[in-house]
């Protein structure tokens, strides 16, 4: 048995991005799915830009804008006629992309690097070791298969066998609201660049563009609810911008969430990913793109420590991290479904409070990070944050568009000293990259201060801080490297 092998349990979107990450990087990995086809619908439709990052790192970002819609702004829609525009700039525009195209992507990314999905066979026990990791998985036949690896990561949805394997709790409770989501072609004028929230008094509806001229319309409503096109009609004339119709119905359905977060996304070698570790509510379209950044935190460590780069503890951070992130979006998906549902006694003071957020600038500064994934922040479980920070940095734990990542330097912490042109910043900098060849690169900003940042490989801020926190910072990653 490869110790060094991972067996990814599920290739929805989440497995196979793990699989694709982990191939490309040389570990091998097995995918197994209980499917004996690849799940189609749309599903999640918006990429947020951390999982179109990934799509840019792996290449397919130009085919996954080929097949998407691209989205220019969101559009909060008080009342006919009265429209709050928030314009995305790159940093914080999704692209519309069906889930189905978003995992034949993947998928065929896997096999061009000789990966495959082992498909028809459902993981149904697990057993595990100080050492390794064995699963049993079950053909419809009957038949039963036993599969052995050293690690394992758990992507099989919301109702993931893994975690109830690993009896990890999945707490937390179902969301009282049920939730239609139909899609179709729509007649009548609509900003096809647009995702728009319809605030109206009878309830919330979001209208957005699908590839190939269709649109998406979801919307809460009671729960016994019919789930046919004459439905969906009543909701666009009663919440819509009025004179849209729905001339062809390719899907519909009605679904309920919940807003749950695994009690741990790690028991030894088993790691949860996406759907498997945390659900919320679906506003703001985020569990997709949440799932995608697990993924993302994990596979940079796990590789590090499976090539014997990293000291196997930096592992328990990514439990930490991911939950710290799950919970946060949990919080901001539950605060934002409860905005856009008030009933009419709180819909005036809502309005207007969005008309002045919307005036000062207020909420473009508040929503679209949010939803853009930028207010994320991690506690400092890897102990590299120093005692203070200089003012203009970033704070460690955040990622910022004004601190990007050098592509070309993957999987590397990325030192960035500051100082002038001859300062001693540089030489110190160049010697910490020395030291911890292939872990960290330097760069240097020419710059009135001085002091540094320190980036992780997924574009986390490790560390920030002045000169005299430097010293402190080489030891404290010293750690880090075993
Ligand atoms: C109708 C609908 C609309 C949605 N809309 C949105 C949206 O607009 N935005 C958004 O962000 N999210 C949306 N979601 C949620 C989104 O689809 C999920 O967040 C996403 O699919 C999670 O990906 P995943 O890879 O974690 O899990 P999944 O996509 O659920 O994949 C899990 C895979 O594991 C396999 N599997 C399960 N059990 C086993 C087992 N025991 N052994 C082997 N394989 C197994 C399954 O066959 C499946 O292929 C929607 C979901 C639905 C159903």
């Amino acid at each position: 048995m490869n110790t060094n092998k991972v067996l990814i349990v599920g290739a929805g979107p989440c497995g196979l991005l793990a699989a694709v990450e982990l191939s490309r990087r040389g570990v091998p990995v097995t995918v197994v799915d209980a499917g004996e086809e690849p799940a189609g619908g749309s599903r999640a439709i918006l990429l947020w830009p951390h999982a179109l990052e990934s799509f840019d790192r792996l290449g397919l970002r130009a085919e996954a804008d080929k097949r998407g819609v691209p989205v220019e702004a969101l559009g909060c829609h008080l009342a006919p006629g009265t429209v709050l525009r928030l314009p995305a700039d790159p940093h914080h525009a999704p692209l519309v992309l069906p889930q189905e195209d978003t995992c034949d992507l993947l998928e065929a990314e896997l096999r061009r690097l000789g990966g495959t999905v082992e498909r028809g066979l459902r993981v149904t026990r697990l057993a595990t070791s100080a050492e390794s990791v064995r699963a049993t998985a079950r053909r419809a036949d009957g038949t039963e298969v036993t599969l052995e690896a050293g690690w394992l990561i758990g992507a099989d949805g919301h109702r993931s066998t893994v975690r109830a394997e690993l009896g990890i709790v999945f707490s937390g409770t179902p969301l009282p609201v049920t939730f239609l989501i139909a899609e179709g072609r729509l007649a009548g004028d609509y900003d096809t660049r647009a995702v728009g929230y319809h605030l109206s008094r009878s309830g919330v509806l979001l209208v957005a563009p699908l590839p190939g001229g269709r649109a998406r319309i979801a919307g809460a409503v009671p729960e016994d609810t019919a789930v046919t096109p004459e439905t969906v009609r009543r909701l666009l004339d009663e919440r819509g911008p009025g004179g849209l119709d729905l001339t062809e119905t390719t899907f519909a359905a009605s679904f309920t969430s919940g807003e749950r977060v695994a009690n741990t996304f790690r028991a030894g070698r088993c790691f949860l990913v996406g759907d498997a570790a945390h659900v919320h509510a679906p506003t703001g379209g985020q569990g997709l793109n949440l799932g995608l950044e697990d993924v993302r935190n994990l596979v940079w460590k796990l590789t590090g420590v499976i090539e014997g780069r990293f000291a196997p503890s930096i592992l328990q951070s990514y439990d930490i991290e991911r939950r710290a992130a799950a919970e946060q979006t949990v919080a901001a998906t539950g605060r934002l479904t409860r905005a856009v549902m008030m009933g009419p006694a709180a819909l005036l003071v809502r309005n207007s409070a969005l008309s002045l957020a919307h005036r000062t600038g207020l909420l473009a500064r508040l929503l679209l990070p949010t939803l853009a994934g930028w207010r994320i922040r991690y506690p400092d479980v890897l102990g590299l944050a120093g005692p203070q920070t200089l003012r203009g940095l970033p704070a460690p734990g955040t990622r910022s568009p004004a601190w990007p990542l050098d592509p070309d330097q993957e999987d590397r912490f990325q030192l960035i000293s500051m100082g002038p042109a001859d300062d001693m910043m540089i030489r110190r900098g160049r010697a910490l990259a020395a030291q911890a060849p292939g872990l960290v690169v330097h760069r240097h900003r020419v710059t009135k201060g001085s002091g540094f940042v320190l980036l992780r490989p997924d574009g986390y801020v490790a560390a920030a801080g002045p000169e005299t926190d430097f010293t402190r910072l080489a030891r404290e990653l010293r750690k880090l490297f075993g």
